[in-house]
């Protein structure tokens, strides 16, 4: 029976993982876990990990500007419902914004400039194709070869992102459109991202004859195949799908959301503020874990050491931190996961937030530009993307609600990546490497350059996420299921791995995942 379980990370997984272990993973739930003593550890003095939102004065009197560090929006769909219903059952809803219509537009940094991809207009969509060789590759690609493993597939058949859609799209599509949607979500190097961790459904369009083939002429085995995945990927999201149904709330079609004064810093607190006032469950800010040992076999219990040689026992310990981090705690007690652990990948990226105040031409020279742009390697810049974030929220410039006429904005600038985008971009910088000063002014120069902003920005904010975000290099499949075996065998199931180092990177995933574990415990 479980009575005591010890959360490691006071990230988004951590506090989603606790919320589900007090309240059940359904709307319907109640005090499912009274009794249960939880203790999250946190490393640094304060809740949330990569989530962090600073708060500027803005022009006007009481006007806020708000400020993403990290991460600075979710998506309301798929696991973004289950995000959702978790922010109904924390009483936040009437906070959430959804991003402006405005923020639509996608761009593309080509040939020195960022251009609009077009998303309507026959003669313009046409007019791109041809441009970008779009319509030879999607003509060539029902006729391209399909490996013999994936025809038949294979279980441990995997490839790098560019492997695979060089080989169905060309290799110039590859370069100029999913190259940089990879650098948007992973800051990656597609040469070595897994295409089956990442783009798992395309992957899996092809065994069933191709991108194209696969999306338009399924096949019954198909469809049930699919029905299979889906049955199991929709298992723990909420049953009504419809966003409107579950949120009460229109998504002005973007489907892009924060929250309203406090970004999505807001989550954080509230989960903190529940923690708080529980008096079952202890937090332990700027408390790092450094060791892990099982107990004898025969309880299945579960020893931690903090950094200031304390120590705590569970029934059952959920690390939410990533696998890197998690590997030194092993290293004495249990040396096999040790090595397995460390050989989880990581990218570093910095991230430069600038804010513009009473700045018209700023305004005027972002505010037809979309959510803004990203950049691929064949451009040889050492950004690889730049974010409009008060076009797609302008609330986070305007939220004195009496006026509506702000002239301030918010631009942020991404840098860095993976080590390996080093070898086709000799602009690739090392963002560990470098310093801060130096990271702003590569962000200034960059912006002046493509977008004639020469104005010197109010405020400024460079962050370095040092291995921030994991990289899911080919073959992370096969490690994932090692490392859970060797757990399972050695731990039972005292030990669970949350976290953003195993099915998909994002904050939906995240939560998505923490309701998983949670689920899979039976108290
Ligand atoms: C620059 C950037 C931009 C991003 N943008 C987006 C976005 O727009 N949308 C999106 O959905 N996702 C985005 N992400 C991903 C998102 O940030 C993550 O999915 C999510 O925040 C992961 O949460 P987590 O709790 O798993 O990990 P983390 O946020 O990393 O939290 C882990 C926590 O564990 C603590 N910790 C580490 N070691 C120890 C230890 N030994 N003992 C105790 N505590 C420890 C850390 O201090 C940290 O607080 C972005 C990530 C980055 C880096």
């Amino acid at each position: 029976m479980i009575q005591k379980v010890g959360i490691i990370g006071g990230g988004i997984s951590g506090l989603s993982s606790y919320y589900y272990l007090r309240n059940g993973i359904h709307l319907t739930s109640k005090n499912v876990s009274n009794g249960l003593k939880i203790n999250i550890f946190e490393k640094s003095n304060k809740v949330g990990g990569n989530i962090q939102t600073k708060i500027f004065k803005g022009d006007k009197k009481d006007e806020k500007i708000i400020v993403e560090e990290g991460p600075r929006s979710l998506r309301a769909l798929g696991r973004g419902l289950n995000t959702l219903e978790l922010i109904k059952r924390l009483g936040i809803s009437n906070d959430v914004i959804f991003s402006s219509a405005n923020s639509n537009g996608k761009f593309i940094f080509l040939d020195g400039k960022p251009k609009e991809i077009p998303m309507s207009g026959l003669f313009d969509i046409i007019k791109f194709s041809f441009k970008h060789s779009i319509v030879g590759s999607i003509l060539k690609e029902p006729f391209n070869k399909i490996p013999k493993q994936v025809k038949q597939m294979d279980p441990n058949w995997d490839e790098s992102i560019y492997d695979f859609f060089s080989r169905r799209l060309g290799k110039n599509m590859a370069k100029t459109f999913i190259e940089p949607t990879c650098l948007g979500i992973y800051g990656g190097d597609y040469t070595n991202l897994s295409i089956k961790s990442t783009f798992k459904r395309a992957a899996l369009l092809e065994s069933f004859g191709g991108l194209i083939f696969g999306l338009l002429f399924k096949s019954k085995k198909q469809k049930q195949f699919e029905s299979e995945l889906d049955k199991n990927e929709n298992r723990l999201l909420p049953s009504k799908t419809s966003l409107k149904e579950l949120f009460d709330k229109d998504s002005d079609k973007t489907n892009v959301f924060s929250f309203k004064d406090s970004g999505l810093s807001r989550m954080i607190e509230r989960l903190k503020s529940l923690i708080d006032s529980d008096s079952q469950t202890k937090l332990y800010l700027s408390t790092s874990i450094s060791e892990i040992q099982k107990n004898n076999k025969d309880n299945g219990s579960i020893k931690v050491v903090d950094n200031k040689g304390n120590q705590y026992q569970y029934d059952q310990l959920i690390s939410t931190i990533p696998l890197n981090q998690l590997a030194p705690m092993f290293k004495k007690s249990d040396p096999k996961l040790y090595q397995l652990l460390q050989l989880v990948d990581y990218t570093s990226i910095a991230v430069v937030n600038l804010v513009y105040k009473s700045n018209k031409k700023v305004l005027k020279k972002i505010q037809d530009k979309g959510f803004g742009y990203l950049v691929p390697s064949k451009e040889n810049q050492s950004v690889i993307g730049v974010c409009f974030d008060s076009n797609t929220f302008p609330e986070f410039v305007n939220n004195n609600e009496k006026e509506n006429s702000s002239e301030q904005s918010i631009i942020t600038v991404m840098i860095g990546g993976n080590k390996g985008i080093k070898d086709r971009n000799d602009h690739w910088i090392d963002v560990t490497n470098t310093s801060k000063d130096k990271l702003l002014e590569i962000s200034l120069n960059h912006l002046d350059k493509v977008l004639d902003i020469e104005s010197s920005p109010d405020f400024t904010n460079v962050s370095i996420y040092e291995n921030g975000i994991p990289h899911y290099k080919v073959g992370h499949q096969n490690l994932l299921n090692e490392i859970q075996q060797h757990i399972t065998e050695n731990y039972g199931t005292s030990l669970l791995l949350g976290g953003n180092s195993i099915d998909g990177v994002g904050i939906n995933d995240s939560i998505h995942k923490s309701k998983q574990l949670v689920s899979s415990l039976k108290f």
